[in-house]
């Protein structure tokens, strides 16, 4: 059954563990996958982090994070170019099977959202003959609106699809259910979206939410339907595998295997 895999995004566990240590208790509570982020194969070192997810059999289902082009001036978006194809590189170093790419936000004094967009699609053009060349599929995650300003300036469903279709091969969506829960064109975005969906991000959203970053939820603790929307997924054409990430002070002070034991069976419960 696709639908029991789960993965496990290491943001989830970064205050616990090591990357060492957080692929050795993805191993031990039955996930199927990891997904670092990039401070940890840095810390690492690529070529290790390559050696220690390999050695444990479990997949690489993405590698977070890239994207972020917008800047300033264009020696700055240039640096966000160059830093990204870095990116791809390590991807392909650790067996990645996707990177997840966010838009960025708005460059420091800027208040043109539109040429943050527009920055965004012009990066992410830059870089994609390195990911085509890489086998390095780019998964485009759009975030929740209250990031538009200084993180996500794309934030629906349909601005990234319509990015897939206009450059072409080498791009797919990353669709986190904390991120785009809230849309009311979801159903229909997600079946227009289709096969482009290649990532499945799942956490929940807590109500209230005390902090913008740090307070996501444990899937069930909040009010996301999770089965529906897994149910649109499935429908659009993507049946693989799910990734727990959840950024959360709550979670990040309890011991690692703890957060594991529950998400597994929250994952079980109610997704
Ligand atoms: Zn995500």
């Amino acid at each position: 059954m696709p639908t029991a895999e789960l993965s496990l995004n290491l943001a989830t566990v970064r205050k616990q563990w090591t990357l060492r240590e957080a692929v050795a208790g993805a191993a031990r509570h039955g996930f199927a996958g990891i997904a670092p982020w990039r401070d940890m194969v840095q810390e690492a070192g690529p070529a290790e982090a390559g050696r220690v997810v390999r050695d444990s059999g479990l997949r690489v289902t993405g590698y977070c994070r890239g994207g972020l082009f917008p800047a300033a001036d264009a020696a700055g978006r240039q640096a966000s170019v160059d830093d990204n194809k870095r990116m791809i590189d390590e991807a392909a170093e650790i067996g990645a099977e996707c990177i997840v790419i966010i838009g960025g936000g708005l460059p420091k004094g800027s208040r043109d959202l539109p040429a943050a967009r527009k920055m965004f699609a012009e990066g992410l053009a830059a870089v994609l003959p390195h990911a085509r060349a890489a086998k390095i599929p780019l998964a485009l995650e759009p975030m929740h609106p209250m990031y538009a300003a200084d993180r996500g300036c794309i934030t629906t469903i349909a601005e990234m699809t319509d990015l897939c279709d206009a450059l072409g091969d080498g791009l797919g969506l990353a669709v986190d259910t904390y991120h785009v829960w809230w849309d009311p064109n979801l159903a229909r975005e997600l079946a227009r979206a289709g096969k482009r969906i290649i990532s499945h991000h799942i956490c929940d959203w807590l109500v209230p939410t005390r902090h913008m970053l740090n307070d996501r939820g444990m899937m069930g603790d909040g009010v996301i339907d999770f089965k529906a929307i897994r149910r649109m997924i499935e429908a659009a054409g993507y049946t693989g595998i799910q990734e727990v990430e959840i950024f959360s002070e709550d979670w990040w002070a309890r011991p690692g295997d703890e957060v594991l034991r529950v998400a597994m069976e929250r994952f079980r419960a109610v997704c």
